[in-house]
């Protein structure tokens, strides 16, 4: 990983401020009595051991516009623990860095530019959309 920890320490920072973001924007639509229990979820935060837990609970939740937010939970969680395991910055398909743009572009991505065109191209031939 060519990341140094200022910039490291900088995505890190912004992905924590999306986070924010969508779960009170979640937090918001789920405003109700039956949703409760995702409210007191949300409200603990994510706790040091159970940093996954969030968008896993929230992904049991049927609702469209949670659902859009969830995946974005879910690819921030991710980039979290590959920043905690040290893989972070590599592209999990060829091991290349993706490289400091790209990522402060997108935090989440975790392959590079040319592995992530290779798989759109791949799914845009299966008529699957691709995602990051
Ligand atoms: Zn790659």
């Amino acid at each position: 990983m060519s990341l140094n920890k200022s910039q490291l320490s900088s995505l890190t920072k912004s992905l924590d401020r999306h986070y924010k973001k969508l779960l009170e924007e979640v937090r918001d639509e789920l405003d109700t009595p039956q949703h409760q229990q995702y409210i007191e979820l949300i409200d603990r935060g994510p706790a040091d051991s159970a940093d996954e837990a969030i968008g896993d609970a929230l992904a049991d939740i049927n609702l469209a516009i949670i659902d859009r937010h969830v995946g974005e939970i879910r690819d921030i969680e991710a980039a979290r623990g590959r920043i905690k395991d040290g893989s972070f910055g590599s592209c999990v398909d060829c091991g290349n860095d993706i490289g400091l743009e790209r990522l402060q572009v997108h935090p989440t991505a975790k392959r590079c530019l040319i592995c992530q065109q290779q798989r759109e191209r791949l799914y845009a031939a299966e008529g699957v959309p691709g995602r990051l």
